[in-house]
């Protein structure tokens, strides 16, 4: 029999029942990340005869010995680094316990963690602060968790938690980044047309039960934060679990990218609320968002093309709305026809609403996503038409919001949407 670790040390409660709680500005005591100090966290494999089980360490200011900045909040940077070790880990199971850390975290009572890899944003209320919660507590939390929910391959856990600019910054560069480049190469050699199956995930069910991703080499899970391959090695770690895998088979319209097998999957594990979903297009039957897209991409007809507005964008779109008023009626495991939930790594990829005409579709980008995607955006784009530098005819905010100004902008660049079929 294997015992689990359950009793948790922390000042606050541990639960699921948690997940849902947003910490708002007038509740909170420290924020993190969030675009508003950097940030980043990693679960990586350590050496199993070095890492010391259960060590937690913080290197760097607390949240109570941090300055304030406006007088009530604390802003630090933050790393958070969880080296775990085991007979039967292996290296494609890191994503997967660093996905669950989103899940672990939000577990606490008093804390909010949004994004993942080094797009988190962290938010801990005054209450939790108040009961005693301190940096060291989020280690806590993550060192018995992993041990608990995956003691079949984790017989280590250590946890390291930086503050400290230099520190956060430097590592990053040396360390994680790296390792994030790492794993999008090895995702990014696997097409759509190269395996025998897609794979399901059904852990947004939780809050938006007729929600199902569907999972492909060419098209993340619209958190960001789930891949083929982390989708593939969840099914691994856990037989009966959020992942299962739908055998391709034949397709039935390749250009939309619709199966019998997918439409099935999604029918039976949204209970019938959706019947068919296609993979390649944003109007017909696209599918469903849950609510942790990293992006929402919509048309913008008068450009004959898409928007894309990512989640840490505040203003208003070209299309007339913010990235939350696009959320409210694209979310919720609900199908909407020309609005689409997706993550940041699907804007580079040959699949993005390929049915529609694909990635040269895209007019407009907030400058921060633009700049995030633009290499692979443009490899992607000068592939398959011979475009260079398409990224620099994309508008972005710092060029034009407002409708007329974005047309002049796209066709003072001969952007190619102009000329392309009506999008609808
Ligand atoms: Fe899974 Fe999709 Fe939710 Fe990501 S958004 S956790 S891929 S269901
Ligand atoms: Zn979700």
């Amino acid at each position: 029999i294997k015992i689990k670790v359950t009793k948790i040390d922390v000042p606050v409660s541990v639960a699921a029942a948690f997940e849902g709680e947003r910490v708002r500005k007038d509740t909170m005591f420290a924020e993190f990340g969030g675009n508003k100090t950097p940030a980043w966290e990693l679960v990586t494999t350590g050496d199993l005869a070095e890492l010391e089980d259960h060590k937690i360490t913080v290197i760097g200011p607390d949240i109570d010995d941090a300055m304030f900045e406006d007088g009530k909040t604390v802003r630090l940077p933050l790393g958070i680094l969880v080296e775990v070790a085991g007979k039967e880990m292996q290296k494609d199971f890191e994503t997967v316990l660093e996905r669950r850390i989103h899940y672990f975290m939000n577990y606490i009572d008093g804390a909010m963690h949004v994004g993942q890899r080094n797009t988190v944003w962290i938010r801990l209320t005054k209450e939790a602060y108040e009961k005693g919660f301190r940096l060291k507590h989020i280690g806590e939390v993550l060192y018995a968790k992993m041990r608990a929910d995956f003691d079949n391959v984790v017989d280590k856990c250590q946890v390291t938690i930086y503050t400290k600019k230099e520190d956060v910054e430097e590592i990053y560069e040396e360390r994680v980044k790296p390792i994030y480049v790492q794993r999008d190469d090895r995702m990014s050699a696997l097409t759509d047309e190269s395996v025998e199956e897609f794979y399901t995930c059904l852990l947004c069910q939780s809050f938006a039960p007729s929600h199902v991703c569907i999972i492909t080499p060419e098209r993340l899970g619209l958190c960001g934060a789930v891949s083929w391959l982390d989708a593939k090695a969840t099914k691994q770690l856990d037989p009966s679990g959020p992942n299962q895998p739908v055998v391709k088979g034949q397709a039935i319209d390749e250009r939309l990218g619709i199966w019998a097998s997918v439409n099935e999957a999604v029918a039976t594990n949204s209970q019938g609320a959706v019947e068919k979903v296609t993979l390649y297009s944003i109007l017909e039957d696209p599918m469903t968002s849950c609510g942790c897209f990293e992006c929402i991409c919509g048309i913008m007809p008068e450009a004959n093309g898409v928007v894309i507005v990512n989640r840490e964008f505040s203003d208003v779109s070209p299309v007339g709305m913010t990235f939350g008023e696009l959320a409210s009626m694209t979310g919720g495991g609900v199908q909407t026809p020309g609005f689409m939930g997706h993550g940041r790594q699907l804007i580079g990829s040959k699949k993005f609403m390929s049915a529609e005409g694909g990635l040269e579709r895209i007019v407009w980008m907030p400058k921060e996503l633009k700049d995030d995607v633009a290499e692979r955006l443009n490899k992607a784009v000068k592939e398959m038409t011979g475009i260079e530098n398409f990224a620099d005819m994309v508008c972005d905010e710092t060029i034009a919001i407002e409708s007329e100004a974005v047309l002049e902008f796209l066709e003072s660049k001969g952007h190619p949407a102009l000329a392309m079929d009506p999008i609808m």
